[in-house]
């Protein structure tokens, strides 16, 4: 557990089962323990669960999603053909207006599920082959919050995509305050050049491009919202290992000649070895920022990439088990 103040914590919303709470249609829950027992400790986690929501109580009939003629939406109980889906999506409606005033800075939803899922969930069609979509509330999120940093559990056991979901919700929890507080030219300036590296791991060039959008000094909210857009775009996929590898090796360089040489040589070999899979992007970072730790300037593209999201958390979500996935 860490001692960020609640205030300060990113709020990221998440399907009520995945916390262990007993909502499930069959009265259980489907409890993730890096949900429920680690990011809990770094971020204040908002339980959803909108079918207990709507009132339909655990246990209860399960639903599926059916679409009738002229692509209406149904979402029928199994055994009593009850349709709920105008109560849920008036229930959605509310809720997401709700959670956009909170500060929300991410979802975690439960995959498969006709309420929450966010991919692949069927729905139904009479004598044709069920289409795939997301459920009727994690549709709804989306289609108001479309930068808004998402995942589903099951991405959440791979140590890469774990990594990169935080480093969205912290950079979009920043950017967010960023914006309430009220948005300037410099500010968004600072902004851009601390997440150059972030950006530019693996994708060189988007950062240029990326801050070619808003005009300096003019500040229209469509170019801040375009803005948004693809800063969310280009932080949705991991860089990869080699993308990773290349940004510590430049800063390790940089870093050198600005008095981290001391660190050099065991920086080097921990970034080799996590470019070999011999170790995690957790460790390689930490190395490098050792050397960091001896130079006094003032490098904010640095900083952010090295550590993106607290270092204790970092540290808890290391898994040496998951190294070649990294
Ligand atoms: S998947 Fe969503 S609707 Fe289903 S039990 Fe979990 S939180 Fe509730």
């Amino acid at each position: 557990m860490n001692d960020r103040g609640e205030a300060t914590k990113p709020r990221v919303g998440s399907s009520s089962c995945l916390l262990g709470n007993e909502v499930r249609y069959d009265g259980g829950h489907c409890r993730e323990e890096v949900v429920a027992d680690v990011l809990s400790g770094w971020l204040t986690i908002i339980p959803v669960c909108p079918e207990m929501e709507i009132g339909l109580g655990a246990p209860r009939e399960p639903i599926d999603i059916h679409v009738g003629e002229g692509g209406r939406i149904a979402l029928l109980s199994k055994e009593t053909n009850r349709d709920f889906a105008v109560v849920m999506a008036e229930y959605a409606r509310l809720r997401v207006s709700e959670l956009e005033g909170e500060r929300l800075g991410g979802f975690i939803f439960r995959s498969d599920s006709p309420s929450c899922g966010v991919k692949g969930v069927p729905r139904y069609r009479d004598g044709a082959s069920p289409e795939e979509g997301s459920g009727l509330f994690a549709a709804e999120l989306l289609s108001r919050m479309p930068t808004l940093p998402v995942v589903e559990e099951g991405d959440l056991r791979r140590s890469d995509d774990l990594y990169q979901f935080l480093v969205r919700v912290y950079t979009y929890d920043r950017w967010k305050m960023l914006t309430y507080t009220g948005l300037t030219g410099a500010s968004l300036k600072r902004f851009h050049l601390s997440i150059r590296d972030l950006v530019e791991a693996g994708k060189t060039g988007s950062w240029v491009e990326l801050g070619s959008l808003p005009e300096p000094g003019d500040l229209p909210d469509a170019a801040v919202k375009e803005y948004e857009r693809r800063l969310m775009i280009l932080l949705e996929k991991p860089p990869g290992r080699e993308g990773n590898a290349e940004t510590l090796c430049r800063i390790a360089f940089s870093l050198e000649k600005k008095g981290g040489a001391p660190f050099m040589a065991e920086a080097v070999t921990a970034v080799e070895a996590y470019r070999s899979a011999g170790t995690s992007l957790v460790r390689a970072k930490e190395a490098v920022r050792r050397m960091r730790s001896a130079v006094p300037d003032d490098l904010p593209a640095v900083d952010t990439f090295l550590t993106p999201f607290p270092a204790d958390l970092a540290e808890a979500i290391d898994r040496p088990a998951s190294y070649e996935s990294r």
